[in-house]
């Protein structure tokens, strides 16, 4: 049995992937500093899939402490999801931003080399691609100027990678450019729990759904779209948490390297769209205002799937009401997200 390092596993997607792993017979360490998520993890994933997962709760960037989890177990692969992701706080703390993300990259690197691991799936992000407004956006497609410091960790550790697979002919990396994850697991016991007012688009909505904000604010119904708001290429978790398994499984049946997947459905949703979707799934609805454009949002933005199609087998099953339909279960269960 592979034993699998998921770094952020206590995290949203770290922790449904981390079930996903568990359902396809890997073994599952866990390392996370709790920073932007609740020890309480541990037993809600023990809830759902009956096993009580190794967890160490230590900062990836601390070498020490992070190489008492290669020395204590024997690890095959590790899945990085540790990091800062939040946009406008990164523009506001670039140097935690850079420090944290780099760093802890960084360090997981070195300590894979000593302990002679090999393989490693990395959190991209499709904000790599920048400001283009080509889309689809293909794996092909230029990377852009990145509009704050978050996308740039992405991008530069996406360069840090490539240079450490060219120095080291045994070592396989899947960078894995994420689209807009939502959702939740469909047993209601985890999902997505931000700190504070959220910014993005899914958390706003769930909390405007139990009452917790009173409205949700539309960032602009005056683009080039065929309602006037954004497109984005929304995919639920569980079909994400799936795709980190399809790339391990890729690694170990492919020459070492880098490789790189786009992870989304390949379909624009509009914020309207995903509104009235919402209010399909928990019966009311959701109130909200049409507002100025948000400064730097692009108009449209969706992946190609082909690759990810073709090369790694993957293909997103879940649709925007089974995203909103779980995202609805988890936010009326938890109302006030996760308590420590
Ligand atoms: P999250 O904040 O829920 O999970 C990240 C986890 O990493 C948290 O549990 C946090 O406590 C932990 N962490 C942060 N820094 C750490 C450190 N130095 N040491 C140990 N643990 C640390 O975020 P998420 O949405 O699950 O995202 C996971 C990854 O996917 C991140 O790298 C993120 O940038 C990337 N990503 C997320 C999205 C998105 O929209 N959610 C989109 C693209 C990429
Ligand atoms: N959005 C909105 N109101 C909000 C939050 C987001 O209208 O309170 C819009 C945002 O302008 C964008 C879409 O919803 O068009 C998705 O935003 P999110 O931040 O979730 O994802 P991103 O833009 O980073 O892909």
């Amino acid at each position: 049995m592979q034993t699998v390092l998921v770094t952020g596993g206590m995290g949203f997607i770290g922790s449904h992937t981390v079930i996903a792993l568990h359902e396809n017979g890997y073994e599952v360490v866990i390392a996370d500093n709790l920073v932007n998520s609740k020890r309480e993890v541990i037993n809600r994933l023990y809830e759902i899939t009956g096993k009580r997962f190794k967890f160490y709760n230590v900062d990836c960037c601390d070498k020490v402490a992070l190489s008492e989890v290669f020395r204590e177990n024997k690890i095959d692969s590790v899945i990085h999801f540790a990091g800062l992701k939040a946009v406008g706080e990164s523009v506001a703390k670039p140097l935690e931003y850079y420090s944290n993300n780099i760093n802890s990259m960084l360090t997981v690197i070195e300590l894979m080399r000593e302990y002679e691991v090999h393989k490693l799936v990395f959190s991209s992000s499709a904000t790599v691609y920048g400001m283009s407004e080509d889309v689809p956006f293909t794996e092909e497609s230029p990377l852009g100027i990145c509009t704050n410091p978050y996308g740039w960790t992405k991008w530069m550790i996406e360069q840090i990678l490539r240079d450490c697979a060219k120095a080291d002919p045994s070592l396989s990396v899947v960078l894995l450019r994420y689209f807009n994850p939502v959702g939740a697991h469909e047993s209601g016991l985890i999902g997505e729990d931000p700190q504070g007012i959220p910014n993005n688009l899914f958390p706003y909505i769930s909390k405007v759904s139990v009452g917790t904000l009173e409205r949700l604010t539309i960032h602009g119904d005056d683009y080039d779209t065929p309602d006037g708001t954004c497109l984005r290429d929304y995919i639920h978790v569980c079909d994400l948490a799936e795709g980190h398994v399809k790339a391990l499984g890729f690694i170990d049946s492919n020459e070492p390297g880098v490789e790189v997947f786009n992870l989304g459905t390949g379909k624009g949703t509009s914020v309207k769209e995903a509104v009235a979707a919402f209010e399909r799934a928990c019966g009311h609805e959701i109130a909200n205002v049409i507002g100025p454009r948000r400064p730097g949002d692009l108009a449209v933005c969706y992946a190609s799937t082909d690759k990810a199609e073709k090369v790694l087998g993957f293909k997103a099953t879940r649709d925007i009401d089974d995203m909103c339909s779980s995202c609805w279960k988890w936010q009326v269960n938890n109302p006030n997200g996760l308590q420590d």
